[in-house]
């Protein structure tokens, strides 16, 4: 199919031809379908909306300082980890910083250090909370005995996995029953209630996992990761694995194109064959992978009729993980020298129930040190940081916008809560608003507009019992249409985004006939 276009700019013209494969969203989980797609050969077109890659995963410079989106750390990056495994794969040059000790939990009645030691924080936890002990220790022996039986899931799809495979995860099932029947149907929220009585404890556990509805499987594989010191920085952040990933696109013979929105999946006798593009032209392929925002795909890429209306129906009992507003800060060097200083710090200003008030002096902070692994970040005696808060879509209204259009409102109220989060931080640092060289803050509006994830969600939708049971990996209804990213997984991140890019390319491949 030729490419129509109506622009007949420069774009229609390097564009304007077919591709064996199109990849909607040049975020993480797209770029990597993207790369395994080229470098097995097919002729792959990426089509981005925003005039730079990246999505969540990318970066964004503000003067001489190179600022996050998103990015705090990343797990999968051990041998046999998701982000590992793709980095041999597809050659992707990338280095990786360990964050062992994680994070420091700042909290009413504790100042904790995570580190992969996790008998020493465990006792001192115990030593803080002596009548709370015997539950803090059966909550982490839980943890680390279910963390150490569920062996690496393969770095495949479900059904491309060997029966021997399967075998294993089944046998795995069944030696954790007993701990699955526990932890798997509880939120975190109530089982904190539930095994501890003191709040601080309560409030202690709650920051490793500030999503108190999700599954309590994921507080128990948080406690995992630690012990096995998985938490990882990148070299140069997120836009450094955004790139090398660009760079295997381009030297395979894929094509990126920035500035470019998809408005519709093309479907003919129920197969995907193609998009239409923001400005009428239209683009054929034998395959379309979908790496953008679930609500997005289904309720207005693809044409009315096009699925079965249950998956609709299931979109809409779903629950998006909570947004996040993000103050990003270039600061002089000698912030490090000040209070309660660390690369990764998790305050909260107040108890577990009040951390989701509606004042922001209340909200649970994390402070991010994105200058910790290079000093690409920053010029020379300063540093990049970040103050970011978990907050709601709806918060104040939707953020006092109307239709999500920002006006002055909107801005004096992404002000005040920035005031109110740097006074915050500054309990834990005293002195660092005076440190202050650059500063930008993005709300969840701005996520919203930014990436197109629905409700500005960070990861996709709620890892809820329900939502797990409902959620549709990489194949859709559809023929031909293949999805991936972090509205695809249960539960979403840089890495499971990347394994899910890479799972979506493995079984085009696979119904190629080029695996
Ligand atoms: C504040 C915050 C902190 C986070 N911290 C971490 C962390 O520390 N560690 C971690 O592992 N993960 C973290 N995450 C989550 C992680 O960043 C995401 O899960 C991951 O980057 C998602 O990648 P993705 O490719 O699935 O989606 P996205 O990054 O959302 O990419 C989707 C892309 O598709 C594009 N797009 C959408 N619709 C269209 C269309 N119609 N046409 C063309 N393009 C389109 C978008 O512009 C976007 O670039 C965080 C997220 C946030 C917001």
């Amino acid at each position: 199919m030729a490419l129509v276009g109506d622009d007949g700019g420069i774009r229609s013209r390097v564009m304007a031809k077919d591709f064996d494969a199109i990849v909607i969203g040049g975020g993480v989980a797209g770029l990597t379908a993207a790369a395994y797609l080229a470098k097995a050969g097919m002729n792959v077109g990426v089509f981005e909306q925003q005039h730079k890659l990246g999505g969540l995963a990318g970066a964004f410079s503000r003067g001489d300082f190179l600022f996050e989106q998103a990015l705090q750390w990343v797990v999968g990056c051990h041998p046999g980890g998701a982000i590992s495994t793709c980095r041999e794969e597809l050659n992707l040059t990338l280095s990786f910083r360990q964050l062992d000790p994680w994070s420091r939990q700042i909290g009413p009645g504790f100042d904790v250090l995570l580190s992969s030691n996790i008998r020493e924080w465990v006792e001192e936890l115990c030593r803080l909370f002596p009548k709370e002990a015997e539950a803090i220790q059966r909550l982490t022996a839980d943890a680390l005995k279910l963390f150490r039986r569920i062996p690496d899931t393969p770095r495949k799809p479900n059904d491309m996995l060997t029966r021997w495979e399967k075998l294993r995860i089944g046998l795995t099932a069944v030696l954790n029953m007993r701990l699955y029947r526990k932890y798997m149907g509880i939120s975190i929220q109530d089982l904190l209630m539930q095994e501890f009585r003191d709040p601080q404890v309560r409030t202690f556990f709650y920051s490793l996992c500030p999503v108190g509805s999700a599954s309590s499987l994921l507080l128990l594989t948080t406690i995992g990761w630690i012990k096995e010191g998985r938490f990882h920085y990148p070299v140069g952040g997120g836009q450094a694995i955004i790139d090398s990933l660009r760079q295997v696109i381009a030297d395979h013979g894929g094509e990126v194109s920035c500035g470019t929105a998809v408005e519709k999946i093309l479907v003919e006798d129920g197969r995907a064959v193609g998009v239409k593009l923001s400005g009428g032209a239209t683009v054929g392929s034998n395959y379309v992978v979908a790496a953008c925002d679930a609500m997005r795909l289904y309720q207005e890429l693809l044409p009315a009729g096009a699925v079965p209306n249950h998956v609709l129906e299931n979109l809409k009992e779903m629950e998006p993980w909570t947004s996040y507003f993000l103050i990003s800060l270039g600061v002089d060097d000698s912030v490090t020298e000040l209070g309660s200083w660390y690369h990764h710090i998790t305050y909260c200003p107040a108890l577990m129930d009040a951390l989701d008030s509606e004042d922001p002096t209340h909200w649970l902070i994390n402070v991010v040190d994105n200058s910790f692994a290079d000093s690409l970040h920053a010029p020379p005696g300063y540093r990049s940081i970040a103050v970011g808060a978990p907050v709601s879509f709806e918060y104040r209204q939707r953020w006092r916008t109307i239709s999500e259009m920002r006006g002055p409102e909107y801005t004096a109220l992404k002000e005040e809560v920035a005031a109110a989060l740097l006074a915050s931080a500054e309990r834990i640092l005293p002195g660092l608003r005076k440190r202050v060289r650059v500063a930008d803050a993005a709300t969840p509006i701005t996520y919203r507009r930014y990436t197109g994830n629905w409700k500005g969600s960070r990861r996709g939708w709620l890892p809820t019992v329900q939502a797990v049971s409902w959620l549709r990996r990489e194949t859709t209804p559809l023929l031909g249409l293949f999805q991936c990213g972090h509205w695809y997984v249960p539960s979403g991140s840089i890495s499971s985004a990347m394994q899910s890019g890479k799972n979506a390319a493995l079984l085009i491949l696979r119904e190629a006939g080029l695996s």
